[in-house]
């Protein structure tokens, strides 16, 4: 039978064939291959009880993407919740969190809570910036029901991780969305309640057919160390466009003179917004390799 891995604990995978989840064991996958078996990848397992819902994970099916943080495999890509207001968007935590995801290569949709608490204005300063970037936007009032049909469409079919600070909406749009995951979650917890083990663990959440939703935990500790400064500018796609304007080659578009990217700031065509946060992202970039 094949499945879809959707939590992983203490040595126990928990496998979705789209009806049940069967407690697995992945005894003999290890043996030969050197692959740990991670949540999102698809498997071939063995039922060995059917009343008892367990089984045996005998192969791994390859993979098309394997992230590190959050540790998940076959995401089609990301979506990220901020409020326009209450809390105030966060846009150096947004644009760390776009970098993360550019460095492992995952598409990311932005979409902005709480509608109903401000004018058109700050909607429009904000899907600017991150229109302008590249980032399809979405606009959502969990209170005025609105935006909500197109967020769900986004979903349909995809394993999505979900992303965003605490307080934005995002169980209230969840919920919302698909009032059926919870269900899903009674019905995993049962089963996974045994183990008694306490920590968070990723999880994917069935939510239609062939769609699962993943909440990634501790979104404001971001690690970005791994990325050299001098490649930070790679990962933020809208300065390709006018690298050719630059002087030097390998300008990282901070202090150098005639730079292209600078001198679209200048014109409004990247936004400053987003170009401040580079610049304080190379800073520390760059202040971490001096240890
Ligand atoms: P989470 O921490 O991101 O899961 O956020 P919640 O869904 O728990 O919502 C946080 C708070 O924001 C709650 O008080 C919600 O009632 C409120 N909230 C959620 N969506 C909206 C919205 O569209 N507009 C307004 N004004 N408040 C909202
Ligand atoms: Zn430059």
């Amino acid at each position: 039978m094949t499945g879809k891995i959707i939590k992983g604990i203490a040595g126990f995978y928990y496998v979705d064939n789209g009806t049940d989840v069967y407690e697995c064991k992945a005894k003999g996958v290890f043996r030969n291959k050197k692959i740990k078996p991670l949540v999102g990848d698809n498997v071939e397992f063995t039922v060995l009880s059917e009343a008892e819902k367990e089984g045996n994970i005998d192969k791994i099916l390859p993979r098309k993407n394997e992230l590190v943080r959050p540790a998940v495999a076959n995401i089609d890509q990301a979506l990220v919740i901020f409020s326009i207001t209450h809390p105030e968007p966060n846009l150096n935590l947004l644009d760390r969190f776009l970098v993360m995801m550019e460095v492992q290569d995952v598409p990311v949709k932005i979409c902005f809570n709480k509608t109903d608490l401000t004018g058109d204005e700050e909607r429009d300063r904000l899907g600017n910036i991150y229109s302008s970037a590249g980032y399809p936007v979405y606009f959502t009032s969990t209170y005025e029901n609105s935006g909500l049909e197109a967020v769900r469409e986004l979903t349909e079919g995809k394993t999505t991780v979900l992303a965003g600070p605490s307080g934005v909406g995002k169980s209230s749009i969840t919920n919302l969305l698909f009032p059926e995951a919870g269900m899903e979650t009674g019905k995993i917890s049962e089963k996974i309640q045994r183990g008694k083990h306490t920590t968070r663990h990723s999880e994917l959440f069935a939510i239609g057919k062939d769609t699962y939703m993943m909440d990634t935990p501790g979104f404001s500790s971001m690690y970005l160390e791994e990325l050299e400064c001098g490649n930070l500018k790679d990962y933020f796609p809208e300065f390709a466009a006018y690298e050719e304007d630059c002087k030097f080659l390998g300008c990282v578009h901070v202090g150098e003179p005639v730079c292209g990217v600078k001198e679209a700031v200048h014109q409004g065509k990247i936004s400053e917004s987003r170009y401040d946060n580079y610049k304080l992202l190379y800073q520390e970039l760059k202040d971490k390799r001096r240890y």
